[in-house]
């Protein structure tokens, strides 16, 4: 029988991570990860790169899973950094490919400078330390600083690696400028996808400030919310469902999967986004990479 693309209780899981940024898992890994967990349409969406995309689709077709083309980009709006998840786009797109190169170019230097401050802190060889779980500096990011700082025995968790030295404010952070928010959904829908707002209850930011992002993120073209995320906390499911369906924005659900040591949320395994949700993928489905019969 033919996949009913508008139906809200698919399991679709549309946010996940893989070693192509700062999962720990392969694209072809994650794919049959999804596959065992029961997903049944998937997007990997590494951080503002599309390297893992290749692999991503073609496990997902050599497994029969369907697969939308993902990627989450980091924009810096209100001096926050806000994250933008792109699905169903071109992936050879000339503009979204540069503007994603242009987006990650200062992801060293800054790693080098988290690694100073770190050592002012009197943690030395955090750079090559991090290089060691990220492979290529292009897409270090703080997760693999904080893998590093526990597999030296430095902190016990992630979690408490975040807690002690890389959030806002903290020793080891250093502020960074991403993409502007215009520009990511820009390339996002020019290439043929749509832009959802990731992890909105993630950013600290106040009811008007809550509302100027959304009204900026829609004016420039944005057209989904991240509800039920494995970044969000239980009780903010519906606040967000609510949210999107107010907005007049479609749903979105994915796990933000990154690693089976340190995810609380597996692929496939969120609650589904409720009847009176408009699923993204009900609007991508000419997108969707489907299974050859
Ligand atoms: P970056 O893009 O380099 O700023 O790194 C951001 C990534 O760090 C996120 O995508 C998460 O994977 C991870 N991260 C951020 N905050 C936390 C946290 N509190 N606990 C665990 N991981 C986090
Ligand atoms: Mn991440
Ligand atoms: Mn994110
Ligand atoms: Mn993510």
């Amino acid at each position: 029988m033919a996949i009913d693309w508008s139906d809200h209780r698919l399991n679709a899981d549309l946010h996940s991570h893989s070693t192509a940024s700062d999962g720990t898992l392969t694209p072809g890994a994650l794919a049959e990860r999804a596959r065992r967990n029961g997903v049944a349409l998937w997007a990997l969406t590494d951080h503002d790169t599309l390297d893992g995309q290749p692999a991503a689709s073609s496990a997902a077709a050599a497994l029969d899973l369907p697969y939308l083309t993902g990627v989450e980009i980091s924009v810096t709006f209100l001096e926050r950094t806000i994250h933008i998840v792109g699905l169903g786009f071109d992936a050879q797109d000339r503009a979204l490919t540069e503007g994603l190169r242009h987006t990650r170019a200062g992801r060293s230097r800054r790693a080098r400078q988290m690694a100073e401050a770190l050592a002012e802190e009197g943690i030395a060889g955090a750079w090559e330390g991090a290089l060691r779980f990220a492979g290529n500096p292009e897409t270090l990011s703080r997760a693999h600083i904080a893998r590093h700082l526990v597999a030296i025995g430095h902190c016990g968790s992630i979690q408490e690696v975040f807690q002690r030295y890389l959030t806002d404010g903290l020793p080891g952070f250093v502020p960074h400028q991403w993409a502007a928010l215009p520009d990511a959904v820009g390339w996002i829908t020019a290439a043929g996808g749509v832009a959802v707002l990731a992890h909105p209850a993630r950013y600290d930011l106040n009811a008007l400030q809550q509302q100027a992002l959304i009204d900026a993120f829609k004016r420039h073209g944005g057209q989904g919310i991240e509800a039920i995320t494995g970044s969000h906390r239980p009780h903010e499911y519906a606040k967000y469902t609510a949210l999107a369906s107010a907005e007049g924005l479609l749903a979105s659900r994915g796990s933000d999967f990154h690693s089976p040591g340190e995810s609380h949320v597996d692929l496939g395994q969120l609650p589904s986004l409720p009847a009176s949700s408009l699923p993204v993928w009900a609007c991508l489905a000419g997108r969707i990479q489907v299974p050859a019969r």
